[in-house]
């Protein structure tokens, strides 16, 4: 089965010649022509509480690209990947912005996110949701329902499809993560590993063309840690990880992008990015073992 449906509609020529005009630094292999499958432009973000959580974010991510985001705790990774399926409300993002006085607001209220071209706002809501899959941290913030397959057919179901199509794309979606066998089971009742498992079944039965994957390897003990960097390496769709495991990283990104404070501090080749050690220092990461070995003294 094909996981992405790669030839999404572009909504609206005029986002389209406002992407297509826009500085693209930060993309080594894009095709002037292409829609960004994630584009984000001057992203700032305040919390609620006041907490400026993102100052300023350019990305561009094209589609089929495996993109890392790594900084130091705080820096603002989680922050960004729930941006990109509009998990944080761009009215709150803005009355925020204003209310506090500080940082940045969406230019002139132009939009800060677009997913396939299609801008990141309340009414094209339902439709990023489903083109962007967002696979939390912690399985338990993602799991609800009492059956794991009732968790996994919940999308497809809320996404309109009959009862019986949804629970054959869930156990579709279950067979693929290598767990068709505990369906009727109670979430809870199943390892933090298989959690992690179910949630990402329950993505994939959406059938996104973007995976926006938080910490998909912490907490996981070795195999179940190996099992999930394989699952991720083997799916097609175009990949986002926050991660601190920068090991995987080298395995499934070829670009990652450093956050810190909420700002990018650098955005290139995983070798460069990961092979500078103070570039890394300097923002709380350490070279991953397997380059330091590499590199000649
Ligand atoms: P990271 O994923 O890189 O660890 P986060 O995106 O979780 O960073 O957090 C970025 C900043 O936003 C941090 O300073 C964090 O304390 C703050 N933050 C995160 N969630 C909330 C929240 N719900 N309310 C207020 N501040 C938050």
């Amino acid at each position: 089965m094909v996981l992405m449906e790669a030839h999404h509609l572009f909504d609206s020529s005029l986002i389209a010649s406002r992407v297509s005009t826009m500085s693209r630094t930060d993309e080594p292999s894009a095709q002037p022509a292409a829609v960004p499958a994630v584009l984000v432009r001057d992203l700032s973000y305040r919390y609620p509480d006041g907490r400026l959580a993102l100052r300023g974010v350019d990305l561009t991510v094209m589609p089929g690209e495996a993109v890392a985001v790594v900084g130091p705790n705080g820096a603002g990774k989680s922050t960004l990947l729930w941006h990109l399926n509009g998990l944080l409300p761009g009215r709150e993002r803005a009355q925020a912005l204003h209310s506090h006085g500080a940082g940045r607001v969406e230019r002139n209220g132009e939009p800060a996110v677009w997913i396939d071209g299609l801008e990141v706002n309340e009414p094209n809501a339902p439709e990023v949701r489903r083109r962007v899959g967002l696979v939390f941290q912690d399985p338990d913030d993602q799991l609800f329902s009492t059956s794991v397959l009732d968790d996994v057919a919940f999308g497809p179901l809320n996404l309109g499809m009959s009862p019986s199509e949804a629970r054959r794309i869930a156990v579709e979606s279950l067979a693929r993560v290598e767990l068709e066998d505990v369906a009727d089971r109670a979430p809870h009742h199943l390892s933090f590993g298989e959690r992690k498992r179910i949630c990402l079944a329950g993505v994939l039965a959406c059938r996104p063309s973007v995976l926006a994957l938080d910490e998909p390897t912490a907490n996981l003990d070795p195999r179940a840690r190996r099992r999930f960097i394989e699952l991720i390496r083997g799916l097609v769709a175009t990949k986002l990880i926050a991660t601190h495991d920068l090991e995987m990283v080298l395995e499934l990104c070829h670009r990652a992008v450093l956050l810190d404070n909420g700002r990018v501090v650098a955005n290139g080749l995983v070798r460069n990015v990961l092979g500078d050690p103070s570039l890394l220092e300097a923002h709380g990461l350490e070279m991953p073992l397997s380059l330091k070995i590499r590199r000649p003294d």
